[in-house]
């Protein structure tokens, strides 16, 4: 999708802090952090959200993507939150699914 902004990032057209990235993947750095970590896991094909999904290996393999990238990053073992936002009560605002992986600080729950 050419007016995708993460589709845009998965081309290389806008470049963003990739921590990780295979041919199903990219995660790169949230450019608003809420976290000292905050990745966003991609798939590198263009889909708009949740409900969309319709490849269960790939949303599970974002979620392998986001323990793995937790991991390298050191926050494994303290813990973080991974989390999909869909359609606008979930507070999705890019309609290109991604997974927030959250670490760092101690995260509130319920979230508001
Ligand atoms: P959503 O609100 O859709 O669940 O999450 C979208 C996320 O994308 C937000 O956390 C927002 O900060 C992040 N974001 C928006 N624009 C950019 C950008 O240009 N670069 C990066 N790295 N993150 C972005
Ligand atoms: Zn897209």
């Amino acid at each position: 999708m050419t007016d995708c902004l993460f589709c845009k990032m998965v081309s290389g057209e806008i470049k963003p802090d990739v921590v990780f990235e295979d041919d199903k993947v990219l995660a790169f750095r949230d450019i608003n952090p809420q976290a000292p970590m905050h990745v966003l896991v991609v798939p590198k094909r263009h889909v708009a959200n949740l409900n969309a999904l319709d490849d269960a290996e790939l949303g599970g393999y974002m979620l392998q993507t986001a323990a793995k990238v937790a991991g390298q990053l050191g926050y494994a073992e303290t813990g973080y939150r991974s989390v999909f936002n869909c359609n606008d009560d979930g507070g999705q605002t890019v309609h290109h699914l991604h997974l927030h992986v959250l670490g760092g600080r101690r995260l509130t729950w319920p979230p508001g």
